[in-house]
């Protein structure tokens, strides 16, 4: 960290200027972040000087960067020009600016086939071309120059030997680059390119011309317009890596949250988001139906009394960071959704979210304040729960008894997690229904009895029949005659 002390305050709306000289020496390994491999390939982030963000919540922002818990960038227009070997292709942050200086013709004239047949995906540079360029010397350095706006950091990667795959989807260049051995990789431009579609339905337009997925040793980092992710052989991991990071050009390339303190607002809204992209990506098949059902799993694994932490805790003071950064917020999402507030509403409300504060640093506040904006409702109870605390759901049948042209249906709520709760109701002509009991049914205690208006004999009582709850005792969840 370097302070700077200016020889005046800088007054609002006013500019300054820094030259910086720096010298960055390239890790073989850097925290699962950037790397290289030998002297013909290199994937960068990291490498440069920059601001801290000053914000309205805490002034400047300085915690250092500890491993677990990421970073918190400002936003910013960059214009950068890296000087490498004639020999290597570089692929970064932003738009190439000088394209003719740096791509040969037949390198211009096959990435032209991208644009004018979109869908399709064109090899730029082939398997064979790439096993030659990976033994061929070419003497002296070219110059690439690369021009991003409005992103909040900026990646490159550069090496010799890469095959590389390109097409476009609404004019969007998506481009992959992987080792010739990578064969996964044959299927990572079309995932990449479905994805990228999936997500601007569902949370908004991907806003930048290009987007660039890189094969290597880094595990799966993202930066604006680059994503790194190595080759996989199970074909659900490797979309799981390569989606997973694309999902983070909205959480938190888009959306600028404090990932350094609240890693579950980029972490885990991506990974809720990831669920709906793995099940839309694999529809149709087991993996797609099942998916989503790891997180209550883990839930069962991991959330255990007296080691679970909440998830507000700091990311460099978490044990089970999986949990509470990723699995955790994409389970209380899918239940908001799911059991309050309902697919659709949610949905609007959430990419009402992204929009509102796209370019900006939302805090935890900010987020359930406009989810209470956009759905019209109190949400307090269900944040503290789930963000604050580790509370525990128990939702229970104690009995049921008939009336004459009633059944009353004595509940309870067991632990100290509250929700809504959906009971299925199922009678003796074996007919069954559903109905939904709001969350106020809980305002003044633990117990609750409802009043079901029916003359007809009930044979049987569910609560939570979807199973979508992680509710810790299932045993008491129903009733029989
Ligand atoms: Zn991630």
């Amino acid at each position: 960290m370097m302070r700077v002390e200016l020889p005046r305050p800088l007054a609002p709306g006013l500019g300054i200027r820094f030259d910086v000289a720096w010298h960055f020496p390239i890790p073989p390994y850097g925290g699962g972040r950037m790397g290289h491999v030998g002297s013909r390939f290199y994937e960068l982030g990291q490498w440069y000087p920059r601001m801290a963000v000053y914000d309205d919540v805490h002034g400047w922002n300085t915690l250092p960067f500890l491993g677990a818990g990421e970073f918190y960038l400002e936003f910013g227009d960059f214009d950068v020009s890296l000087t490498v070997p004639a020999g290597f292709l570089v692929t970064a942050t932003g738009a190439l600016a000088n394209p003719s200086a740096v791509r040969s013709a037949q390198e211009r004239a096959r990435l032209a086939r991208a644009f004018t047949a979109p869908g399709q995906t064109a090899q730029v540079i082939t398997r064979q071309e790439a096993i030659a360029n990976a033994t061929r010397r070419v003497p002296g350095t070219k110059t690439w120059r690369f021009t991003a706006s409005a992103v909040r950091d900026f990646a490159w990667a550069a090496a010799s030997g890469l095959r590389w795959d390109a097409s476009t989807w609404d004019g969007i260049l998506v481009q992959t680059f992987y080792h010739p051995d990578a064969t996964p990789w044959e299927e990572a431009n079309s995932m990449v390119r479905a994805t990228l579609r999936h997500f601007s339905g569902a949370l908004g337009q991907y806003p930048w011309p290009q987007i660039s997925a890189v094969e290597g040793l880094v595990e799966g980092m993202e930066y604006p317009m680059v994503i790194y992710s190595p080759s996989l052989q199970k074909r659900e991991d490797q979309y799981w890596v390569l989606m997973h990071e694309l999902g983070h050009q909205w959480f938190p390339m888009q959306v600028g949250s404090d990932e350094r303190r609240y890693p579950w607002m980029d972490e885990g809204f991506n990974t809720f988001a990831d669920y709906d992209a793995a099940e839309a990506f694999f529809k149709g098949t087991a993996y797609a139906d099942t998916v989503r059902r790891e997180l209550l799993a883990a839930y069962d694994a991991t959330a255990v009394p007296g080691s679970e932490q909440p998830m507000i805790t700091k990311p460099d003071e978490v044990r089970q960071l999986y949990w509470t950064a990723y699995q955790k917020p994409a389970l209380m999402l899918s239940i908001l959704r799911e059991a309050v507030l309902g697919r659709e509403e949610f949905d609007r409300a959430f990419r009402d979210y992204v929009r509102r504060w796209k370019g900006k640093h939302p805090q935890p506040a900010d987020f359930y304040r406009t989810m209470s904006n956009l759905t019209g409702r109190d949400l307090d109870w269900f944040w503290r729960n789930w963000i604050y605390t580790t509370a525990r759901l128990d939702q229970a049948v104690d009995s049921v008894r008939a009336g004459a042209d009633s059944a009353f249906l004595y509940l309870s709520n067991r632990g100290q997690m509250v929700l809504p709760v959906t009971v299925e109701l199922r009678y003796a002509d074996n007919t069954t229904e559903t109905r939904s009991l709001p969350v106020e049914m809980w305002d003044l205690g633990s117990r609750f009895t409802y009043r079901l208006a029916t003359a007809k004999r009930l044979s049987s009582v569910m609560i939570d029949p979807r199973r979508i709850y992680p509710d810790v005792a299932r045993d008491n969840n129903s009733w029989k005659r």
